[in-house]
């Protein structure tokens, strides 16, 4: 008998194809996993609006949740409503994306603060110094930016706070 707990299970096993260390779970975009009748509902929300990686996340979930349930048993609704932010990136997700040598977004609504210091240079994820610049707006995908530390002169991805 396939319960919700383990479809969720199953879901942190699918990685974010931009970046294979977070999983759908971790970026916070699986807005719930609902079972009724054998068949799978799940809410997705895209991440960045026009994300490539969009569809593919999609079929992923799809695939790797039919493997529990069977083909054709899987149902999934896109949510835009509340839009996806940075925000819902876990705190374990934020971790696992700094240890992956990506800069993670700095929290907004936690943290008023935070509002002010968008601009401020970010943490280098290697050595920690927050003697960086950024070099490009864009890095190896939409959704992150090229950063450069001036300490141990190594660049870095980090993730865009939207
Ligand atoms: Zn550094």
């Amino acid at each position: 008998m396939v319960s919700v707990s383990s479809l969720e299970h199953c879901l942190h096993q699918v990685a974010d194809p931009e970046v294979p260390a977070l999983s759908v779970m971790d970026l916070g975009i699986v807005r719930s996993v609902r079972l009724e009748d054998g068949v799978c509902q799940v809410d997705l929300s895209p991440t960045y609006t026009g994300c490539p990686a969009t569809e593919r996340i999609e079929r992923d979930v799809r695939e790797a949740l039919e493997a529990l349930v069977g083909a054709g048993n899987v149902r999934i609704r896109t949510v835009l409503d509340p839009p996806w932010t940075t925000d819902w990136i876990s705190d374990e997700g934020l971790r696992k994306l700094e240890a992956y040598g990506i800069a993670p977004p700095p929290r907004r609504t936690s943290d008023k603060r935070s509002l002010l210091s968008i601009h401020k240079p970010l943490a280098c994820p290697r050595c920690r110094s927050t003697h960086t610049e950024r070099i490009s707006a864009f890095g190896s995908t939409a959704c992150k930016a090229l950063h450069r530390c001036l300490d141990c002169l190594e660049p870095f991805e980090a993730f865009k706070c939207i």
